[in-house]
């Protein structure tokens, strides 16, 4: 099958559109779980006898077909065209950028409502094709070695702005089915990975309802299997994920000693490696078919030697796990180095003997700072400096940890963020 690289060109291509500010004030009916939209079709005077079946009607146009304007909704009589146009959108982010790499990699740099701007990176491999997405506009966590964790602002992207992510990648891939044509076997998008910018569990029941939305058997019909959500850590909201999502999971795991952990992923200070492990040993789905991916970045002299790959192992033992090695994947003024060769793998070589998978993954679009943890809206220009990062992981500031409480993690199923708030700027 195609991977969907067919018209990716060597040089790297960018198209730019004007600003302008998103949102028209009528609500979107774009991320909303089935339920919601049934609610909102009934509230906007849809008779609750049809409701059911016109849920399923405007459902199939936007996730199966792709439309965006209720004209083309060509099923729906005139009259209830009109009266979903005066009341709701179809809005979408906008592609501001899309960049292609040599490797084909393609960086789609998103405007979402408030002007604020995340990256969707989609990575076409054989046989597949992984879209990896944003949660946030940034992130709150300062994890030392992540470009995104230096972005100053910060908001939770709604569920529309996450799954729009997945149609805005569709069009581009041009992925949507064609009325008439045969059904294409085909799939540009094979996976969906939640390892963009922002920390998905600080966002929890946006990223939930998108997943849900993506999931659904009729239209984007991904299945739960082909998800994986990634987390820093965030211990109290790992259970959900297996119960009210379903999906796959990896864990940003970086370092076998607290004092390390602390340094990379100052999360670590509030849940710590026991803390963390016994989440993960509890974990409602694990199972040899669903094992958790440990991800870790190798840092050269960091974290890297085989004492480092030894207690790894021994502090997993008992859990179906793969361990996902990342080269360090270098940003301008980033504090750290990649791991030479040899030494990564010498380290794979060790957990792999132990009778883990150890997979390196290979760095893909680095020339235009697509790679794991290059994230960053290249305008957007309030930067911490290198002083402020370091400051913050020295004095153990627990600031990122706190403002994502305060977005909701402690307070259980909070509200989604209103679109436009900003946790801290
Ligand atoms: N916030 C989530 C998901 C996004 S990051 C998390 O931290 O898990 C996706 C992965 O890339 C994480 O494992 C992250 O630690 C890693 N990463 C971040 N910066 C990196 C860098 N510069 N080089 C390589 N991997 C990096
Ligand atoms: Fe946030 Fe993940 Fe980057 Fe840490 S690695 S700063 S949690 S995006």
């Amino acid at each position: 099958m195609t991977a969907a690289s067919p018209t990716a060109p060597i040089a790297p291509d960018l198209l730019t559109l004007p600003r302008k500010e998103a949102g028209g004030g009528r609500p979107n009916l774009v991320g909303l779980t089935r339920a919601r939209l049934r609610a909102a079709l009934v509230a906007a005077g849809t008779p609750e006898a049809q409701a059911k079946m016109r849920e399923g009607q405007v459902w199939q146009w936007l996730y199966h077909w792709g439309v965006r304007d209720f004209a083309s909704m060509t099923n729906l009589s005139k009259a209830y065209r009109a009266l979903l146009a005066e009341a709701f959108e179809i809005r979408l982010p906008e592609i501001v950028s899309r960049q292609v790499s040599a490797d084909g990699t393609r960086k789609y740099l998103l405007r979402i409502a408030g002007g604020h701007e995340v990256e969707t990176v989609y990575i076409p491999e054989e046989g597949r094709g992984t879209l990896c997405i944003s949660s946030q506009v940034g992130c709150t966590l300062t994890c030392s070695f992540c470009h995104t964790g230096t972005q100053k602002l910060v908001r939770n992207l709604t569920a529309a702005e996450i799954v729009g992510q997945v149609m805005v990648a569709r069009d581009d891939l041009g992925e949507w089915p064609v009325p008439g044509a045969p059904k294409r076997e085909d799939r540009a998008i094979t996976n969906v990975v939640l390892m963009g910018m922002g920390e998905p569990l600080y966002n929890f029941e946006n990223v939930r309802d998108a997943m849900q939305v993506v999931m659904d058997g009729e239209g984007l019909s991904l299945s739960r299997r082909r998800i994986t959500l990634s987390t820093s850590g965030v211990v109290p909201e790992i259970a959900r994920t297996a119960t009210e999502i379903g999906c796959l999971l990896a864990v940003s795991f970086h370092a076998t000693t607290d004092a390390v952990r602390d340094k990379l992923v100052p999360i670590n200070r509030r849940w710590n490696i026991a803390t963390l492990l016994a989440a993960l040993r509890d974990y409602p789905r694990l199972s040899n078919s669903e094992r958790i991916t440990f991800e870790y970045v190798m840092l050269k002299g960091v974290n890297d030697s085989d004492a480092d790959a030894r207690r790894l192992v021994k502090l997993i033992a008992g859990i179906p796990a793969k361990i996902n090695l990342i080269p360090f994947n270098e940003w301008p003024g980033a504090p750290y180095e990649r791991s030479d060769w040899a030494r990564i793998e010498a380290f794979a070589d060790i957990v792999h003997k132990a009778g883990y998978a150890s997979p390196i993954r290979t760095p893909r679009g680095e020339d235009i700072m697509a790679a794991c943890g290059q994230l960053k809206s290249a305008t957007e220009r309030a930067r911490k400096s290198r002083a402020e990062i370091a400051a913050e992981v020295e004095a153990g500031i627990e600031a990122g940890i706190e403002a994502g409480i305060e977005a909701g993690i402690e307070a259980g199923p909070a509200a989604p963020a209103p679109e436009g708030q900003t946790i801290r700027a």
